[in-house]
């Protein structure tokens, strides 16, 4: 065990690598053995490890100035200019982005803004959904088992089942918010129709609900647009995000409308802080990585290479194959199978991973930079693997 025993976990199984270095596509342990990276930490690394753009801009901004004073009191130069660039690929709807150093901080951020906004005491969300582990974002996640023993939790919750249009009539004037993964993610890349989406817009306008997508994993073009309501046209009031979003460095954060984002400066004023949100150097390395997918054309990419992955990955132990963009869920018949092609996997060099809530699929987000030749000789290992549990 390489595991510190000084540091707290929550796993009694980690993955246990000593990393020494990472670059590109790969990471490397202290032994020197390379791994290739099918996962992206889950769903952060979208440009890669180390990618040059986003060190120089880091060694710029470190050079410049770190942490000076909590978020939203100072005008930090590349604090503001990330959210001009996310506001711009938001569009129209979205004015105004509050930063947070995580993906459930965005969550918690998200849902007391709908609170505050229309005063209703009801939140609605879906079965299979994950929006993390804090205790606001643990109360709209759908895993029973992940929330029994941390009772009580928030109260008002009503879950849905996903993608059922007949129970969107639980969307009320009682209901604060409805927050959703345009696709979910941990429930093992569940894609809602068309249809669906779109009369959970129309629920959602009739009732003056707040409709919040959490894009946390869906967005920075992991499904092959900037953000996944661009696939449904389908725009919600609020969309949060994190993981890609600080390209490798913790940020996280939530957009909406000017007129939304302003109820939380009064009754009460400074309706939600944050010391360290938006830190300047997150900030610098998340604008970096904007920049790079859009300098090397990786967003046109994604798809062509989401296929490439799906016509290699044909074998007779895969039962079921899901998958937007570079986000995929790769069924085998049973958990057993999934944990052991997950460690041959890795003893072979490849990092694939499991599913908190979908034991029988094991998944793949590569970072948008793999080549055409890094998925070929990934997939045969796969392949091997697979030939063998
Ligand atoms: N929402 C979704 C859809 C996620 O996938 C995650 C992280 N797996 C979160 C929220 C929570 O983000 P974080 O771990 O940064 O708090």
């Amino acid at each position: 065990m390489n595991y510190s025993p000084f540091l707290g976990k929550t796993s009694n199984y980690p993955v246990d690598i000593s990393v020494k270095n990472a670059f590109g596509c790969h990471f490397y342990d202290n032994s020197g053995k390379k791994y290739t990276d099918l996962i992206s930490g889950i769903g952060v690394s979208y440009v890669g490890h180390g990618h040059p753009s986003v060190i120089e801009a880091v060694k710029k901004q470190i050079d410049s100035h770190m942490h000076v004073m909590v978020y939203g009191e100072f005008d930090y130069n590349s604090q503001k200019q990330l959210a001009q660039k996310l506001i711009s690929l938001l569009g129209d709807r979205f004015e105004q982005i509050f930063f947070t150093n995580s993906g459930t901080e965005a969550n918690e951020g998200a849902i007391k803004l709908a609170k505050r906004a229309t005063k209703r005491p009801k939140i609605i969300s879906f079965t299979g959904a994950y929006h993390g582990s804090t205790q606001g974002s643990l109360s709209v996640s759908g895993n029973e088992n992940r929330k029994r023993n941390f009772r009580p939790l928030l109260p008002g919750i009503e879950f849905l089942p996903f993608g059922d249009i007949a129970s969107l009539k639980a969307i009320d004037q009682d209901t604060a918010a409805v927050i959703i993964e345009p696709v979910q993610g941990d429930a093992g890349v569940r894609i809602p129709d068309l249809e669906f989406m779109k009369a959970l817009r129309e629920a959602c306008t009739n009732t003056g609900a707040v409709l919040i997508f959490d894009e946390i994993q869906t967005g920075m073009g992991r499904t092959g647009k900037w953000f996944c309501f661009q696939h449904y046209n389908t725009i919600p009031d609020i969309i949060t995000l994190g993981k890609s979003l600080g390209g490798g460095l913790p940020l996280g954060g939530f957009a909406t409308s000017k007129k939304l984002m302003e109820t939380l400066t009064h009754n009460p004023p400074l309706g939600h802080i944050t010391t360290f949100g938006g830190n300047p150097v997150c900030c610098a390395a998340g604008l970096a990585s904007i920049l790079v997918v859009e300098n090397e054309n990786l967003m046109e990419q994604v798809e062509e290479k989401g296929k490439l992955f799906e016509r290699l990955l044909n074998h007779k132990e895969i039962k079921g194959f899901r998958r937007i963009g570079l986000m995929m869920a790769i069924e085998l018949e049973d958990a057993q199978k999934v944990e052991t092609a997950v460690k041959n996997c890795l003893d072979q060099g490849v990092l694939i991973y499991w599913f908190l809530s979908t034991p029988n699929a094991f998944r793949i987000a590569p970072p948008l930079i793999i080549s055409n030749k890094e998925i070929k000789e990934s997939c045969e290992v796969i392949l091997k693997v697979l030939n063998t549990i």
